[in-house]
């Protein structure tokens, strides 16, 4: 059977997009239902249990206020599915310990390219140490230095420490 002039041009189906376009700009435009932000100026606030980038954490209070929690078990890199974490421990030294434990994360390294972001490493740490926020930008423009030096997507014991997070 022919095609009727309808069905050749898919009409209906454009006047449908066009009918969602139409509502969604008018909705937008009247309603004050605006669904886009001003990123990067503006950000969005994730849900509570999204699972961003990762933090390590120190005790904030009590009796080991200020030290690490990461007792270099690396329960978390055993967990992990994509081989992203290295893990080091050394012995604390009893008159300055850097954790609680006996031992302590010489070397805590994510090769967070690698990451899927599952939380596996989260729930297999048994102090808390390492948590993931709602942070969400990794992309840059390089991988590395100019010459293939440092690759920034490797983050080091430092950098987690210390992250800073939006919120
Ligand atoms: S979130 Fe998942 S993939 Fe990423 S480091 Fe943790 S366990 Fe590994
Ligand atoms: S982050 Fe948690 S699981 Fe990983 S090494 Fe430290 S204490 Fe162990």
């Amino acid at each position: 059977m022919k095609p009727s002039f309808v069905q050749k041009f898919n009409l209906l189906a454009v006047a449908q997009g066009l009918y969602i376009t139409i509502v969604q700009f008018l909705a937008n435009r009247f309603a004050g239902r605006v669904v886009t932000i001003s990123y990067p100026e503006k950000k969005l606030k994730m849900k509570e249990r999204f699972r961003g980038l990762h933090r390590l954490e120190r005790y904030e209070s009590g009796e080991h206020k200020g030290l690490e929690k990461c007792i270099g078990c690396a329960l978390c890199a055993s967990a992990c599915p994509a081989d992203v974490i290295t893990v080091v421990a050394g012995e604390n030294d009893p008159a300055d310990p850097h954790s609680p434990g006996e031992r302590y994360a010489v070397v805590y390294d994510m090769d967070i390219l690698r990451c899927i972001f599952c939380g596996m490493c989260t729930e297999a740490c048994p102090t808390e140490a390492i948590v993931m926020k709602h942070d969400y930008e990794l992309a840059d423009d390089e991988r590395g230095g100019p010459q293939g030096g440092v690759n920034k997507f490797i983050y080091h014991k430092e950098d987690l420490l210390g992250r800073e997070f939006y919120w």
